[in-house]
């Protein structure tokens, strides 16, 4: 069933391209993604040409690693088989809702909950502040841990702060290690940033270099304690595309919290920045990627 009633009928919708593909040919398409060159190699040592055993198992002749030709990357991280993959990427280039991909790939919700969370660290992954996002003590740790992170203490006001960045028609996401969700109260106080709450959620007027600071909040924040200057943020000027864009898309996501926030703002840059193109080749070029080993 369709979860109709939850979508923005006002964004725009693309319909699927015909699912014709069996599971032989999505496999071939992934294997050419994952091995582009056509030589297979081992995912520990790099060691090209490894013998071929029973079951489509590979052992490196170097270091003697049995592995598959999924081993080690995204599209390994869940049970899906390559055309349930193919399928959740058109889904998700589609926008279609979680409920709706679930009902499209035929697998239950939290499976394909589960799957989205990895397609996204995929893409994130793709970006050179991937270990900032991603590594020891970064937002994103515990959920590429597959850790239960949602629940664990509140961060308050040492919560991550992302700053939003044009230049020449493309939006970055950066975050800023050296702003927290209290530097943002104290600008906001004491230097009169405007800052505008929605829900979860504050966005800043323009700050330095970047169009605006972004946060999701959680309970603990003291959102009582903002000052309302008078006058509009940049962001909600009318003039910031990226915000007209993001802002209904961002009321969609179910659960959005301060950790999982990072992975919708850099989905959201990377649609906004290919809002003409069809994503489905560079998310299944991503899913076909290593997952990157943080120490
Ligand atoms: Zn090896």
């Amino acid at each position: 069933m369709l979860q109709a009633a939850c979508i923005d009928n006002t964004l725009p919708r693309v319909a699927l391209a015909p699912l014709s593909q069996t599971e032989d040919e999505a496999r071939e398409a992934l294997l050419a993604l994952c091995w582009p060159d056509g030589t297979k190699r081992c995912p520990r040592c790099g060691t090209g040409g490894p013998y071929q055993l029973a079951g489509g198992r590979l052992r490196c002749g170097n270091c003697r690693y049995t592995f598959h030709d999924f081993t080690g990357r995204w599209l390994n991280e869940t049970g899906l088989s390559p055309l349930k993959w193919l399928r959740l990427a058109q889904a998700f280039a589609a926008e279609l809702s979680t409920r709706e991909a679930a009902a499209q790939v035929g697998i239950s919700y939290n499976t394909a909950f589960k799957a989205l969370t990895v397609l996204r660290l995929a893409i994130l992954a793709q970006g050179a502040d991937a270990r900032q996002l991603m590594g020891p003590g970064a937002p994103l740790f515990p959920i590429l841990q597959g850790a239960r992170a949602e629940e664990d203490h509140p961060y308050g006001t040492s919560l991550p702060v992302y700053g939003l960045l044009s230049r020449s028609q493309h939006i970055f996401v950066d975050l800023l290690p050296e702003i927290t969700a209290e530097s943002v109260l104290h600008f906001n106080h004491n230097f009169h940033l405007r800052v505008v709450r929605h829900g979860s959620i504050l966005i800043t007027d323009r700050y330095k270099t970047y169009d605006s600071l972004i946060l999701c909040g959680d309970e603990s924040l003291p959102y009582h304690y903002l000052l309302r200057h008078p006058g509009q943020i940049y962001a909600e000027s009318g003039a910031y595309s990226f915000w007209d864009y993001t802002q209904p898309r961002l009321r969609q996501f179910k659960g959005l919290s301060w950790r999982r926030f990072p992975l919708y703002l850099k989905e959201l840059a990377m649609r906004y920045n290919m809002r003409q193109k069809d994503l489905t080749p560079s998310l299944l070029a991503a899913l076909c990627s290593f997952v990157p080993k943080f120490a």
